[in-house]
């Protein structure tokens, strides 16, 4: 049975202007998402990863419409996202949860955990608002904290428990979609395991999907069932996580991969240093954005924006953005 299509971004743009001179004009724009197209399907992790600075997380506020996208189309759940009068996006943010990188920042530090979990339901008017704290105890409980802990402030818990009380206000709307903004990257390694657990956990329980946004591959290697990885605003190559991480096939993406140790000391692995730095988002390079550091580069890569394109060589859904991926998989193209 074909999987039902969750949310649909298509050729979304997100530009901030730069002010300048004297009349404080627009001189100038940071495109920090540029034309960017994918698909979520309802109950999968579809991860977002890349350098900081890459969009990803751009992407993830202009789908929530915390900044209004510049252009392109937001479909949710069948409707228009955009089209939506911002006092219907308010209602619609019931469906389309968040859950950022800083819990101490996220959660209000003079409100109880009771008091942040019923005011969510309250805002959404998703519960009776005599059953709102049997709600919120029972959320506590979900998320591995208890009834004991409702009355806490958040300077009370570890960051681990915290980002346990963030979950649970989100899921205490019931929302179909989560957006996990680098929601593991603040914690320790052992409480990273622990919270994706988590997350893997309810999403089996609640049927959620979630598009989680992070730049550590290790992290998206656990969570994921499809990864996006960008670059300078760009999708480069999309794809399932096996197929992902076993063939990647765009330069850039074989770059990131090469950087995660092995926990085999002896296995061999050759990393792939890039030279030079990312370039600046408000004068990307023109053609291939990569170019100006992918060591395949020609004359071509220059001039023309690569598509994202099915590779027939792959499996199916296996896309990538780069002129010259079938030379350089056979090795007919050589790294200069
Ligand atoms: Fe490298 Fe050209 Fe492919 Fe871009 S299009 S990744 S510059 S070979």
């Amino acid at each position: 049975m074909a999987q039902k299509e969750l949310l649909k971004v298509t050729n979304l743009k997100q530009y901030f202007p730069i002010k300048g001179g004297f009349l404080g004009r627009t001189v100038n724009h940071v495109k920090a998402v540029d034309d960017v197209t994918f698909e979520i399907f309802e109950g999968e992790t579809l991860s977002v990863v890349g350098e900081s600075g890459c969009g990803k997380s751009t992407t993830g506020r202009a789908i929530l419409r915390l900044d209004e996208p510049t252009a392109g189309e937001i479909e949710f759940d069948g409707g228009d996202l955009l089209a939506l009068s911002k006092s219907d996006m308010r209602k619609k943010r019931k469906d389309l949860q968040v859950i950022f990188q800083d819990p101490y920042a996220s959660l209000n530090p003079r409100q109880t955990v009771a008091q942040i979990l019923t005011e969510a339901m309250a805002i959404q008017n998703v519960i009776p608002k005599k059953e709102r704290r049997k709600r919120a105890i029972e959320l506590l409980e979900t998320v591995g904290l208890n009834a004991g802990q409702i009355d806490r402030y958040p300077h009370e818990f570890s960051g681990g428990q915290r980002q346990r009380v963030g979950i649970a206000r989100a899921l205490s709307v019931n929302p179909k979609l989560i957006i996990c903004d680098e929601a593991v990257s603040a914690l320790d390694v052992s409480v990273q395991a622990q919270v994706l657990n988590l997350l893997k956990n309810l999403q089996r329980e609640f049927k959620l999907t979630f598009l989680f946004i992070a730049h550590d591959l290790g992290v998206v290697r656990h969570i994921s069932d499809r990864i996006i990885v960008m670059y300078l605003g760009k999708i480069v190559e999309i794809a399932d996580k096996k197929s992902l991480f076993d063939n990647p096939q765009h330069p850039y993406t074989k770059s990131l991969l090469s950087a995660i140790p092995t926990p085999d000391p002896e296995a061999k692995k050759e990393r792939i240093i890039l030279k030079g730095d990312v370039p600046s988002p408000i004068d990307p390079p023109t053609g291939c954005r990569f170019h100006t550091r992918c060591p395949f580069a020609t004359d071509l890569c220059k001039t023309e924006v690569p598509d994202l394109r099915n590779l027939d060589h792959m499996k199916e859904g296996h896309r990538a953005a780069c002129h010259h991926i079938e030379k350089i998989v056979t090795g007919d193209m050589q790294p200069t």
